[in-house]
């Protein structure tokens, strides 16, 4: 067997890695050295350095990387905004337009909405699961669609195998945002998207102790964003590298687990007298559900809910809960919650919050691996205290 016919759990552990060891080594060491020696023969674009992210802790991370999405390449970067706005600054120029799913992280969102003039960009907003309207944002300049495979913090997937058939009918670069799916759950060059990214700070690592982004994609547009990121800086630091590249080996048993304990979660939470909306792709009752069913091959860790009692509640329930962190971020082993409203949406005004649905009682929970009963318990006490 070749490893991209293995499965996900294998190619965590094994896609990418130097066999045999270095010096016998099982885990791969942290190359903790800025530069490298010269070799003969070797010319400019050979020098070993590690802004330019090829130090073996980089390129056996990339290497995994591309395998578990299958995609021809990848590249890590210092934060997921790093990842985000180095593709911007790599594919687009002054002048182009992008097409951007509404419902969108917030650092993505207020970047596009407040950043993108002064680089001469222009941007619209389309409804990701209406694809019929996305023909009305388009412009000559229009050269990149960019949407999440599953929003923050509503949870919403977009129709994007119709992103894909839209990007290639108007020659756009497709990019997706995958963080909240995570490889183990969508792997969106199986459908053809051009790049994708994550917040490796998120799943990819898991444990809430690094920031890190990464770009898979198509081999050329990857090169482009790390030549760009050779220019900017965005290079990954070697320890944040072996952190990552460490994280990634439990993903697979990670995020199978978030994803069985959401689902209990927002069943639980969808039959309770005192919660009046749940939103999480694995119910039917979720918009995104079929899609959902069709491409992925779990629903994540992910899910938000309201109280009846508004805002309000919501703050009582923070206060109520026992085994949940009160913290911004996701994708951990701990569970979190947190009101996108008060943290990642804060940046948006209260009408902007409106627009894209993120009312201020809107509770976000990331799932974590803990006991799923430990959870459920713990959210019914907290449900019953009011
Ligand atoms: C956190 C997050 C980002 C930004 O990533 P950083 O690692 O914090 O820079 C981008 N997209 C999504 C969906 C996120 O959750």
């Amino acid at each position: 067997m070749t490893k991209s016919e293995m499965s996900i759990d294998t190619q965590l552990i094994h896609a990418g890695e130097i066999r045999p060891g270095i010096e016998g080594a099982v885990a791969l060491p942290i190359f903790q050295s800025a530069n490298f020696e010269s070799v003969e023969g070797e010319d400019y674009h050979d020098i070993k350095y590690m802004r330019l992210s090829n130090s073996p802790n980089h390129t056996v991370l990339a290497a995994k990387l591309a395998v578990l999405e299958s995609a021809e390449a990848a590249v890590v970067t210092t934060s997921g905004m790093a990842a985000i706005t180095t593709i911007f600054h790599s594919l687009l120029s002054a002048g182009d337009h992008v097409i951007f799913q509404d419902c969108l992280y917030g650092g993505t969102y207020d970047y596009a909405r407040r950043e993108f003039e002064r680089h001469g960009l222009r941007c619209d907003f389309v409804d990701g699961e209406k694809p019929d309207t996305w023909a009305d944002a388009l412009r000559p300049e229009t050269r990149m669609i960019y949407v999440e495979s599953i929003t923050n913090p509503l949870v919403q997937v977009a129709d994007l195998e119709a992103v894909v058939g839209f990007a290639r009918e108007h020659s756009l670069v497709s990019v997706i945002d995958n963080t909240f799916a995570s490889p183990v759950n969508f792997r969106p060059a199986e459908i053809g998207f051009d790049l994708s990214l994550h917040s490796g700070t998120k799943y990819l690592n898991g444990h809430s102790d690094i920031v890190c982004g990464v770009v898979i994609g198509r081999a050329e547009p990857v090169a482009r964003v790390k030549k760009m990121m050779s220019f900017l800086g965005g290079s990954l630091d070697a320890h944040a590298c072996f952190l990552l590249h460490r994280g990634l080996k439990t993903l697979g048993v990670r995020v199978r687990q978030q994803n069985d304990s959401a689902l209990t979660l927002a069943r639980f939470l969808e039959a309770h007298p005192a919660v009046s909306r749940v939103n999480y792709p694995g119910l039917p009752s979720n918009s995104g559900h079929e899609r959902a069913m069709e491409l992925f091959d779990g629903f994540g860790g992910m899910l938000s809910f309201e109280l009846a009692g508004g805002e309000e509640a919501a703050r009582r329930f923070e206060k109520a809960v026992t085994i949940p962190i009160v913290a911004p971020s996701l994708g951990g082993v701990e569970s979190l919650i947190t009101r996108p409203a008060a943290t990642s949406h804060a940046g948006l005004t209260k009408d902007e919050r409106a627009e894209v649905g993120v009312a201020d009682g809107l509770i976000r929970v990331s799932v974590g691996i803990e006991g799923t009963e430990d959870l459920v318990r713990d959210f019914e006490a907290a449900l019953a205290y009011h």
